[in-house]
């Protein structure tokens, strides 16, 4: 028996047709009848979890309460107009629900009488219990059957799919259906012994369950059962990249040479900390094997990942290789070409800087002096490798700000037969669940530990109100000696910007601190402008640096000791952080203020707050993983992985872990998913990832 009815076209299916079909599609990726049975409900009502409206109480939880509409009006409201509906309960007692956006959809939506679920948090307006746009169901007819005790599960929708009759109801009837006619022919994918031994709910009946649970419990199990499939098979997908990367012959390095131990002893004026003795050794033992090194080194802002993987550069020129080093911006690499010239010239070597904007006679020289193998690096963004910058011996590419890429873009990376040592950077830490799905493949060094003498950076959130409080302590350590960044948002890095807002602000500050120099960096200045001013930052000629993001990475003045961030309602969290980082790198107590407006959306205040209430980098990311969700953390398309539909890496960590074992013992029992028992996960894998158009997953 075969399962190719699963990659029908869901238009066939009973009920759908064409027109749903299209709907479901956009709206909801839904294609074939394998999309359709793994559409999961996005919530289930029951009466054991119904919260009767006499019972209601404000709780940081959302609750879910059935009712029927009583009324519904459009409230015109001091700033604002509000949509407002009285939902009246089983036994008479009433809550409101409010709407303040889309409030002409949602009128037209409800009417007298209809019936309700409503779902969200419970907050209490005088003697009003009040929902603000919660989610909601029109149950009208079907609310008899939660009499029935059965639970009944709601789908995702939206405004198209109502349009088309795709409600939470026909869904089911269609599901229904559906499974009447083939829910026995469902095989399962897993192997048996992995169903064994991790003691999992046979897949057939995972998915009648997940549409039609007949408990709480069997609903359950059946969601362990499909988040683990579904993590499983990206773990497969890192096992086989795996194992396909330790197939693959790398360099071969000698043992550290003579310009390793002189950088590390001579050129640097600090000692490494142990944990970037450790990430060095590490790196080293993997480029001496013969087998192409991939490896992540993570550690926090400030940790000091920079010397790493230039002492690893200088490894690589010891043993007869160039390097390249990549960062994700222009700007970015324009600030590792300084300091890479600051560490390579005092051994006699000379770095290439590569960028688009270059003149065309210094970018021919540069591409020159690698091709011909006469400099060792070659630093610029990743449109080295893709451009094919042609290199003498090319042995190790290190990549900064690694969370940028992901895996597609790495596989990518490097197809036309180079296999350089690959060495990864990234300066946000990422939450253990996620470093095992999106560096799953790789092997990671930690630096978990500062440089010695550093004082963690006092966080401070400040409204315009207290501008002038905030000038007289800028003031205070200016006169201390210390400098300052003044930080202005941008929108978008690569488009024409709006730079009104630093340079405005750098005028104010010319006037308010006449005594001392003020200068100016921004992102459309030229390249040895910027340098200029950077370096006049650096050698203490500039005691305020205005800047646009420019400086968000990489930049290292340890005498500046303040960070001023404006609008920083208007950053992301991890960019925060890393503006927190430029400031701090002395032994000298550091302030990072953030300005922000009154205007802040619900997750600008989380951010700020994040901000104020840790300095470690890991809890800043775990927060920003959970304010913007594991899809939207890396961008799913960047990250190069399946959408997740049932399981949620911040919270099914446990089962994560079983999956990632379970998915790398088994390759390495069956590397190519050769064997019998094996051969229709091997199908199922192939057809998810040709969905995904993963082409580079490939089962050998
Ligand atoms: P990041 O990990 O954020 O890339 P950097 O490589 O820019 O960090 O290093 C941050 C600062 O710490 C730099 O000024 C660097 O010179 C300094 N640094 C790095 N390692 C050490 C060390 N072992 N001791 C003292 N200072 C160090
Ligand atoms: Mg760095």
């Amino acid at each position: 028996m075969s399962d190719d009815f699963l990659e029908q076209d869901v238009r066939y299916v009973k009920g759908v047709g064409e027109k749903r079909a299209n709907v479901w599609a956009d709206a909801h990726g839904v294609r074939t009848v394998r999309d359709l049975l793994h559409f999961y409900p996005r919530r289930y009502l029951d009466r054991s979890t119904i919260t009767p409206v006499e019972r209601l109480q404000e709780s940081p939880d959302p609750v879910t309460v059935v009712g029927t509409v009583q009324s519904t009006n459009i409230v015109p409201g001091k700033s604002q107009k509000r949509f407002e509906l009285i939902l009246q309960g089983e036994r008479g007692g009433r809550m409101k629900c409010t709407w303040f956006q889309g409030i002409w959809w949602v009128r037209k939506a409800f009417e007298k009488g209809d019936q309700l679920a409503v779902h969200g948090k419970v907050e209490q307006y005088g003697r009003w219990f009040s929902m603000t746009h919660p989610d909601f169901d029109k149950l009208n007819d079907e609310g008899a059957i939660l009499d029935t005790g059965r639970i009944v599960p709601l789908y995702p929708g939206g405004e198209a799919m109502e349009k088309v009759g795709l409600t939470s109801r026909s869904i089911r009837r269609i599901l229904y259906n559906l499974f009447k006619e083939h829910g026995l022919k469902l095989q399962e994918t897993l192997p048996e012994r992995i169903v064994e031994h991790c003691d999992l709910m046979e897949g057939r009946v995972a998915l009648r369950a997940i549409h039609f649970p007949k408990s709480q419990s069997e609903r359950a199990q059946a969601e362990q059962r499909l988040k683990f499939e579904e993590l499983f098979l990206i773990q497969l997908m890192l096992a086989q990249m795996r194992q396909q990367q330790d197939e693959v012959a790398g360099p071969a390095f000698d043992a550290p040479g003579e310009h390793t131990k002189e950088f590390v002893h001579d050129v640097l004026p600090f000692e490494l900390t142990g944990a970037q003795k450790r990430s060095l050794r590490e790196v080293i033992e993997d480029t001496q094997t013969g087998v192409q090194m991939n490896r992540l080194v993570q550690g926090d802002v400030g940790s000091g990942k920079t010397v790493v993987a230039v002492a690893a550069m200088m490894h690589a020129y010891d043993s007869g290789y160039q390097s390249a080093f990549m960062a994700p911006t222009e700007l970015l690499a324009e600030q590792h070409y300084q300091n890479l010239l600051e560490y390579l010239q005092p051994l006699g070597l000379e770095p290439r800087l590569l960028t688009g904007s270059q003149t065309k006679r210094e970018r021919e020289e540069a591409l020159r002096a690698l091709r011909s193998g006469e400099s060792p690096v070659a630093v610029g963004t990743h449109a080295i490798i893709q451009e094919e910058v042609e290199f003498d011996s090319l042995g190790l590419a290190v990549v900064d700000e690694q969370h940028r890429f992901g895996v597609a873009q790495r596989a990518e990376m490097f197809e036309k037969g180079q296999q350089p040592h690959m060495l990864l950077m990234t300066a946000t830490p990422i939450p253990r669940s996620l470093a095992m799905t999106l560096y799953g493949d790789l092997d990671v060094s930690k630096i978990d530990e500062m440089p010695p003498g550093r004082k963690p950076v006092e966080t401070q959130l400040r409204s315009e109100k207290r501008r002038g409080e905030v000038y007289a302590f800028l003031r205070d350590k200016l006169e201390q000696g210390q400098q300052a960044y003044v930080v202005y948002p941008l929108v978008e890095e690569s488009e024409k910007m709006d730079l009104k807002d630093a340079e405005n602000g750098y005028e104010n500050l010319k006037k308010q601190f006449p005594d001392y120099t003020v200068g100016l960096v921004h992102g459309q200045m030229k390249s040895d402008q910027k340098e200029n001013a950077m370096a006049r930052f650096k050698d203490g000629t500039i005691d305020i640096l205005v800047s646009t993001t420019v400086i968000e990475v990489g930049v290292d003045v340890p005498n500046a000791t303040i960070m001023l961030v404006e609008h920083a309602e208007r950053f992301g969290l991890s960019q925060l952080h890393q503006l927190r980082g430029r400031v701090g790198r002395s032994d000298q107590q550091s302030y990072c203020i953030l300005m922000a407006g009154y205007k802040r959306s619900n997750e600008a205040k989380q951010r700020l707050e994040a901000m104020v209430r840790t300095n470690d980098g890991f809890e800043i990311s775990e927060t920003d993983l959970k304010i913007r969700g594991a899809g939207d953390f890396f961008g799913t398309r960047q990250s190069g992985m399946p959408d997740l539909k049932i399981a949620d890496i911040t919270e099914d960590t446990d089962i994560l872990e079983e999956a990632r074992e379970a998915a790398f013992s088994l390759v390495e029992r069956d590397p190519h998913l050769r064997s019998e028992e094996h051969q229709r996960l091997r199908r199922r894998f192939e057809e998810t990832y040709a969905a995904e158009g993963l082409g580079f997953a490939r089962v050998g």
